[in-house]
């Protein structure tokens, strides 16, 4: 029986349906927010692909996705935000070594 997966344009989430032929597969809509604007998606797993196909056929929509996600995160997930806090080293060496004691 054939798989077939949706992504919805919304919640960017994957429906997956299973349809006894490929002339049912319509009318479907998103089963984590119910909208109707899906996208068919080929599933990997069906077709026996490997992840790094996957991966090379990822839509550019994807990576956007994910840097917008990035760029709302809070500053305290990005790995820079730590850096920023640490003294400098010719800070540190002004004020002596206050990291290690003898
Ligand atoms: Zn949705």
């Amino acid at each position: 029986m054939p798989i077939y997966e949706y992504r919805c344009q919304s919640c960017h989430l994957v429906s997956s349906f299973f349809f006894k032929a490929a002339s049912a597969a319509t009318d479907v809509t998103c089963e984590h927010c119910g909208d109707a604007g899906v996208e068919r998606i080929m599933s990997a797993f069906a077709q026996g692909r490997t992840e790094a196909d996957a991966l090379r056929d990822l839509d550019p929509r994807y990576y956007k996705m994910v840097d917008d996600a990035l760029g709302k995160a809070p500053s305290t997930s990005d790995p820079a935000h730590y850096l920023r806090q640490m003294a400098p080293f010719s800070a540190a060496e002004k004020a002596g070594d206050p990291y290690f004691h003898e």
